[in-house]
């Protein structure tokens, strides 16, 4: 029995020893790319439900390394948190999506709306707003929306109450991330100044086979309809779920069903050309 035992924890140390190992490889291999600028962004179609037309993009944040290939933002972001590098991301993110955005209002005329999720030790930036401030420079500030999650406006929310409204007031939109996730209540939520609600996607794809799902999504939406904020659902895959989300009154959505982020090129020339001629 003990020795049975011993073997068993011999084989869970190995695998314990090789996940640290590759971990420890991960974080050195993120280190060297964030400072080589290797990181990538990619953007993800925002869709008003009524008209199907596009109305901005999320940008997500990829990497993709010459030896450990595509790894998931799940795991880099945490790996940038561990380091104290989110700061840095979020910078790079920033520049990028600023750049990009300059491109498009030269290439289409106009402006494209972008969405980009803001991490909650970036709130410990004393010079956060001003550095946001200076990357967007002529940008119109209302073409960016910064989305915070639920859970992250609550670890201190003094401080996220402050530096948002600060936010808010150079011109920023404030989406709140994940929504219905994060044991918070709307009405709690109203200290802040947000303009749209993203629906968490497990609300959005257990609707269809659960009616508990599909009534707490309505009732986000009626409830964020009273108080004035605009609603984006997320992770939609199917017609069925586009089609329940109208029925409910949801502005936006985006998901597979409309299309994957995708590189800036293929972004324009699927999303953007289109829509200019
Ligand atoms: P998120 O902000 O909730 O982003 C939405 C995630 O859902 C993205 O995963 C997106 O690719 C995925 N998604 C979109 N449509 C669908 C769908 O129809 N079905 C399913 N199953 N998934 C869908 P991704 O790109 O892997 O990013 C994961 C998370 O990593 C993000 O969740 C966000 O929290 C974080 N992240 C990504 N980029 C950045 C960044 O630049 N900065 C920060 N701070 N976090 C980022
Ligand atoms: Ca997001
Ligand atoms: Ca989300």
């Amino acid at each position: 029995q003990a020795k049975q035992l011993n073997t068993d924890l011999c084989v869970y140390d190995e695998r314990l020893a090789t996940q640290i190992i590759q971990r420890q490889y991960q974080t050195q291999r993120f280190i060297k790319a964030i400072e080589n600028e290797k990181l990538t962004i990619q953007f993800q179609p925002q869709i008003a439900l009524q008209t199907g037309k596009l109305v901005g993009a999320e940008v997500l944040c990829r990497w993709h390394d010459e030896e450990l290939g595509q790894v998931p933002p799940d795991i880099f972001i945490g790996i940038a948190r561990e380091q104290g590098l989110l700061d840095k991301l979020g910078d790079f993110v920033m520049q990028q999506s600023c750049q990009q955005i300059r491109t498009w209002q030269e290439q289409f005329g106009g402006g494209v709306s972008i969405s980009l999720n803001l991490a909650v030790q970036q709130l410990d930036n004393p010079n956060l707003v001003e550095q946001f401030v200076k990357l967007r420079g002529d940008i119109p500030p209302q073409l960016l929306t910064l989305e915070i999650t639920e859970s992250d406006l609550m670890v201190d929310p003094e401080q996220a109450t402050r530096i948002t409204n600060d936010l808010v007031n150079a011109g920023f939109r404030l989406a709140v991330d994940d929504f219905g996730t994060g044991y918070s209540s709307l009405a709690y939520l109203q200290r802040f100044a947000i303009d749209y609600l993203k629906i968490d996607m497990s609300f959005v794809q257990d609707m269809i086979e659960d009616r508990h799902s599909q009534a707490i999504v309505s009732t986000i939406i009626a409830m964020a309809k009273n108080l004035g904020l605009r609603t984006i659902a997320e992770g939609v895959e199917t017609e069925a779920q586009a089609r329940i989300l109208r029925a409910a009154g949801c502005d936006f959505a985006q998901g597979y069903y409309f299309d994957r982020p995708m590189a800036a090129a293929q972004f324009a020339a699927k999303w953007l050309a289109p829509a200019v001629v």
